[in-house]
């Protein structure tokens, strides 16, 4: 009997917000600023998610909650700084024990050597730490070698000569994670000069002035007209600009080679699309495109991540699987990171290890929405004052409000300052406030609204297995 499991392609990407896409465009929530036609293809193709979140948005963490199907506290991996111990349950392995072919390559970003060595794969080749954009290193189980050319192209590359070597006969699952379009923005040659001659639009909120929030918005050091440095800009500040002109030159700056760097990856996925159009795979192959986090893009003023606001919070996530997936489909109910791996295991046919702590979305994808399904999310940043002086905060998300905590202790994170800030609380009406500018939490009409949230949050942590910041006020 021939093999019907589907097969799986998991392409994500770094830093690449849902509204850096052309097909998010067409929710109207924010503008278009830019064309990305084979990520269109792909929605074109299956499902748009509207509300996919991750459940703390940075790198390494989000990576190792979508492999493991664990929220930080549980996997471990909290901070940059933390590594991924291998020898934990990872969907990868499961399908390799249940006969899949499986491989990754690109970004890995989860530790090197002895139990942080990529697992559950056939093959691997991944980049060391960030890696680079031009000629990159990769390393495998054999040993380090640089590849000549473009970290985008050479992904793909080794991508479909895997797929082209593969046994025709067992199905596979192929994870293909870009390191673009990470800082610090370097496009290819072929893209170099787009958008040349053109201004992208500046958002909404580019010159937020942080009032009617906790401190922490003021605090951040990630302001595009501050905290980008020259190796972001990669050409000298023009002289007698304004201080207003000089912040819109290095938003064009930062934004045009952000974009450049996406660019790369649309003809990539196109690449990717093709191959499968071309040897008869597409109607049983399971094609994702996700990004492992938002990002803010001059929003708030803002480039970088880690905050739980909307752009940061909120993940790119697309899938196409034409067996069971309406073509052009749009879904609105959350899912989250974490849900990753149930679903793919779902698809698989594959029980969900009880360590899990997600829940399978196939039904989303036919089209049925279960009673019961979730309507808030847990979020939990915990690197505070790491980089980019955030605090440490966590939240809750419902589909109308957000109230977030800010913490704002190290709690002896690794990779954190241990400074205590002044604890603080915001929540905000998501109707009436979809950019999140007025904290009402001090506001009396919503004294009920955060009462409930507040049992909400508890609710939730309690039920990950999270611990409430002692002495939460
Ligand atoms: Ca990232």
């Amino acid at each position: 009997m021939p093999e019907q499991r589907p097969n799986i392609v998991f392409i994500m990407s770094d830093d690449h917000a849902a509204h850096a896409m052309s097909c998010y465009a067409a929710s109207g929530e924010y503008p278009a600023i830019n064309s990305t036609p084979n990520l269109d293809r792909l929605a074109a193709g299956g499902m748009r998610f509207g509300h996919c979140y991750c459940t703390n948005s940075i790198c390494a963490p989000s990576r190792a909650t979508i492999l493991t199907g664990t929220y930080n506290h549980v996997n471990g991996v909290t901070t940059l700084a933390a590594k991924l111990d291998g020898r934990q349950v990872t969907f990868p392995k499961l399908l390799q024990a249940a006969g899949y072919q499986t491989a990754l390559f690109g970004k890995w970003h989860l530790g090197h050597g002895g139990v942080h060595d990529p697992t559950g794969f056939d093959e691997w080749k991944v980049l060391p730490g960030q890696g680079l954009y031009h000629n990159p290193e990769l390393i495998d189980p054999t040993g380090t070698s640089v590849y000549p050319g473009y970290v985008t192209d050479i992904i793909t590359d080794l991508s479909l000569d895997w797929l082209e070597r593969r046994d025709r006969a067992r199905p596979f699952c192929l994870l293909v994670h870009h390191k673009a379009p990470h800082r610090s923005w370097e496009p290819d040659e072929r893209h170099a000069t787009m958008y040349e001659d053109i201004d992208i639009p500046e958002p909404v909120t580019f010159n937020d002035d942080y009032e009617h929030r906790a401190k922490a918005a003021a605090a951040a050091r990630m302001r595009v007209d501050r905290d980008l440095n020259q190796r972001d800009l990669k050409r000298p500040v023009p002289e007698g600009l304004t201080p207003e002109q000089e912040k819109s030159w290095k938003y064009q700056r930062y934004i045009k080679d952000y974009l450049r760097c996406i660019a790369s990856i649309d003809d990539n996925v196109g690449r990717l699309l093709d191959y499968l159009d071309a040897q008869g795979l597409t109607e049983n192959t399971i094609v994702i495109y996700t990004s492992d986090q938002g990002f803010f893009l001059g929003d708030h003023g803002w480039f970088d991540k880690r905050f739980m606001y909307e752009e940061s919070l909120r993940m790119p996530f697309l899938m196409r699987y034409p067996a069971e997936i309406a073509a052009g489909s749009v879904c609105d109910q959350i899912i989250l990171n974490v849900d990753f791996p149930e679903t793919f295991l779902d698809y698989a046919g594959l029980p969900v290890p009880e360590t899990f702590q997600g829940v399978s979305f196939r039904p989303l994808c036919r089209g049925k929405t279960p009673a019961g399904w979730q309507t808030s999310l847990y979020y939990r940043y915990w690197m505070h004052l790491a980089n980019h002086y955030v605090y440490a905060h966590y939240g809750v998300r419902t589909t109308r409000y957000k109230l977030i905590y800010y913490y704002a202790d190290a709690l002896g994170q690794p990779g954190t300052v241990d400074e205590r800030k002044e604890p603080e609380w915001e929540l905000f009406d998501l109707e009436r406030d979809p950019r999140e500018l007025f904290s009402v939490y001090g506001d009396p009409a919503y004294a009920d609204v955060v009462r409930d949230l507040r049992v909400e949050l508890r609710r939730l942590q309690l039920q990950v297995g999270d611990t409430p910041y002692p002495g939460e006020q």
